[in-house]
């Protein structure tokens, strides 16, 4: 078995920060060492000198949409360019959804997504099952997606005709959830309201991208919040927000969790660092800015870091959907319910809270929990993932806090033909990548011998905050 070791580089966990020699053998870390005993400790088959750098548990995205059929067209990341492009940004898990086919089985839905990603993931994957018909047969399916380690559905209350469920049935699928420890994560939206303010906007001729956002509203998100909150209550199951975007959805949330309700929620770095105002931009620009829920004006931003700050959102994933402005979000030009909603992220999320680590809006340790921690425990892979500890995967991250980026479409490795970020420069990206104990990225080039098909399906646990 190859024996790695990682020196002298500065330890992160979500708790602590400690100077340490990461000794890695196969797949796992095997010891922490104090870098003064290295001498009795025997020799490494390959060395990785990690002075002046930080040591973080590699990043898992909780949040992605790779090959994607949505809006007549299909996600322009597949498992192999979109997992690709998240190694090199410091991610090695993510979390995609998978979608069972309405009035077909979840069983069908599973296959195809694993037909989807087997021979092409180049990092590690799992599946969240997004429910589109819960009838009797499903809430049995439920418990075969769990015991396959697909433990987490999502339902949605917005898409009227594609994806939105009824209270009877999210009732239905949160009472079964509860019976097998699985997770509800909600798109919480008061769909069936906003299209008919989406039919109107376009009635009265308001086309333009920004019209995304205003026939959206804040409130709109604030009350799915609510009900998503109110239902989980009833059947007394944990509740996992995702893509929150705005404070008083945020609200919903805390006054859940002041009750002591087990309410939680993500968002995404597009609600932390993009704004309304980039859907105003001139011709059709707004639409690479287009995602759901929408974007919000900027006063939200400061609410989202205080809810970061103050655990009341627990994970920054991306909800990765990224769709060319040629081909595909040119779809909506002069009808912005035509745009295919969804922006590219994977590859960034650690870039863009970095630097928020830089200005002090969050400390490092947050940094890894928002990023990696805390999604290893909320959706079962703890232990294996989300840590630097003896035992765990070597998922790990050499994080080169000097060296600077510009983020552009040309660089990074997404396959879209814009960067919402595009010219913006960071400070801080990853020197070296390890997925399963294997250098995979190395000054950002690929460097494992292996790519596509390299990642492994995750069978997750359940819930485990
Ligand atoms: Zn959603
Ligand atoms: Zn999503």
């Amino acid at each position: 078995m190859t024996r790695k070791l990682i020196k002298d580089g500065t330890v992160l966990t979500a708790s602590d920060t400690f100077v340490a020699d990461v000794w890695i053998e196969g797949s796992k870390i095997v010891a922490l060492t104090d870098p003064s005993q290295r001498a009795a400790l025997g020799k490494a088959d390959v060395e990785l000198d990690a002075k002046g750098k930080y040591i973080i548990p590699g990043g898992i995205d909780a949040h992605t949409h790779m090959d994607l059929p949505f809006g007549g067209t299909t996600s322009s990341d597949d498992f192999d360019t979109g997992t690709v492009a998240a190694a090199h940004g410091g991610t090695t898990t993510i979390i995609d959804f998978a979608i069972q086919p309405r009035g077909e089985s979840m069983r069908k839905g599973l296959d195809t997504w694993h037909a989807k990603a087997e021979g092409k993931a180049a990092i590690d994957y799992g599946f969240h099952m997004i429910a589109t018909d819960l009838r009797a047969t499903a809430l049995d399916e439920m418990g075969a997606m769990v015991r396959e380690g697909v433990t987490s559905f999502k339902l949605f209350m917005a898409y009227p005709g594609v994806f939105l469920l009824d209270d009877e049935s999210i009732m239905r699928g949160m009472l079964r959830a509860g019976e097998l420890g699985a997770l509800i994560c909600m798109h919480a939206e008061a769909g069936l309201a906003i299209d008919v303010l989406v039919q109107r906007a376009l009635a009265d001729g308001n086309r333009a991208p920004v019209w995304h956002a205003l026939s959206r509203p804040e409130v709109a998100e604030a009350t799915g919040t609510e009900r998503a909150i109110a239902l989980a209550e009833m059947a007394k199951v944990p509740v996992y927000i995702v893509h929150l975007s705005a404070q008083r959805a945020l609200e919903r949330v805390m006054e859940a969790r002041d009750r002591g309700l087990p309410a939680y929620a993500e968002t995404c770095p597009q609600y932390l660092f993009c704004s309304e105002d980039d859907l105003r931009r001139e011709e059709f620009e707004g639409a690479k800015f287009v995602c759901t829920p929408p974007l919000r004006p900027k006063h939200h931003h400061e609410h989202l870091w205080r809810g970061l700050n103050n655990y009341d959102l627990q994970v920054v994933s991306t909800d990765h959907c990224p769709f060319c402005i040629k081909g595909q979000k040119e779809l909506g030009r002069g009808d912005f319910s035509k745009i295919p909603n969804g922006m590219p992220g994977v590859e960034t999320r650690l870039h863009l809270l970095w630097e928020a680590v830089r200005e002090g809006k969050i400390t490092k340790n947050r940094f890894v929990e928002i990023t990696s921690t805390a999604p290893a425990k909320i959706f079962g892979l703890y232990g294996k993932k989300g840590t630097v500890a003896v035992g765990a995967d070597a998922d790990l991250v050499i994080w080169d806090p000097e060296r600077e980026k510009v983020l552009s479409a040309e660089t990074l490795h997404m396959r879209v033909d814009y960067s919402p970020f595009e010219g913006k420069k960071v400070i801080g990206t990853p020197a070296a990548v390890l997925s399963r104990g294997e250098l995979v990225v190395q000054d950002d080039k690929w460097v494992a011998s292996q790519k596509q098909g390299r990642g492994q399906f995750l069978r997750r646990g359940t819930f485990g905050l």
